[in-house]
């Protein structure tokens, strides 16, 4: 059992283009661990333009697609489009979409399904607020959102689960090793009873939520965390010492 450490970079609607060019420049630079996977997410307009200054061992991923592949939805982008210009990921059901988006588990579940028809890698984010941690709820919550999920999946070779705890995104707050080791871990067991052995012990489940440069090495010594996806860190040079973090 060995779950390749991956590792993405979520650059939300941050970006232009001289800043992408350093951050591509320090991406180079690195020198970035071979045996971790290393996939940033990039606001659409910029995709092909990062994607043309980024090392080889790094991939861009779009932040959101639509759930059909062509047609009249103005403003929106689909799988197909992101597979014609070379794009492998796609970031889905992260928090903003969810809560700033209004985006349900049910639309969700319809963009994994066909993102996975289109074979793109999906980085599918689930995660509770702290109300619901707070109230006893984080189990009922972040289950009710993988089953949601669990249910469109036809191909577990091509989906990162990340779990990111609403309170500990933008905010500072990271989640305590334990805190996060905690859910990682009834999530793997979860996908063990409902979905195989096979997917529980292949597939990543990364851990997303205030992750820098000073807390990413304890966190990556838990076992069932298998890498991260960073937003504010991702845009800094301290996204190259996240990426180490297993060295
Ligand atoms: P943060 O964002 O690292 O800035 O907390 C994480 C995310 O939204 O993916």
């Amino acid at each position: 059992m060995s779950r390749k450490f991956w590792v993405g970079g979520n650059w939300k609607m941050n970006g232009d283009k001289k800043g992408i060019e350093e951050i591509a420049n320090f991406l180079k630079a690195g020198p970035l661990d071979p045996n971790v996977e290393v996939v940033v997410g990039v606001p659409a307009i910029y995709l092909e333009y990062t994607k043309n200054l980024l090392p080889p061992n790094v991939v861009v991923a779009a932040q959101n697609c639509y759930k059909v592949s062509k047609g009249a939805f103005t403003g929106e982008i689909s799988p197909a489009m992101l597979s014609d210009i070379g794009v492998k990921w796609v970031i889905l059901g992260h928090s903003e979409r969810r809560h700033i988006f209004g985006e349900t588990d049910e639309l969700i579940a319809e963009k994994v399904a066909h993102a996975q028809e289109s074979r793109l890698n999906v980085v599918a984010c689930i995660g509770e607020k702290l109300e619901e941690r707070e109230g006893g709820e984080t189990e009922e919550v972040v289950f009710s959102q993988i089953k949601g999920i669990a249910e469109v999946v036809v191909d577990w070779t091509r989906i990162v689960i990340a779990y990111e705890p609403v309170w500990a995104i933008g905010t500072g707050q990271t989640a305590t090793p334990q805190q996060a080791q905690e859910v990682h871990g009834i999530l793997r067991d979860w996908l063990r009873k409902h979905v195989s052995d096979k997917v529980a012990n292949d597939i990543r489940i990364v851990y997303g939520g205030s992750v820098t440069g000073a807390n990413c090495v304890e966190l990556s010594k838990e076992p069932d965390i298998d890498g991260f996806l960073v937003g504010g860190a991702s845009l800094k040079p301290e996204f190259v010492q996240i990426i180490n973090a297993k060295q």
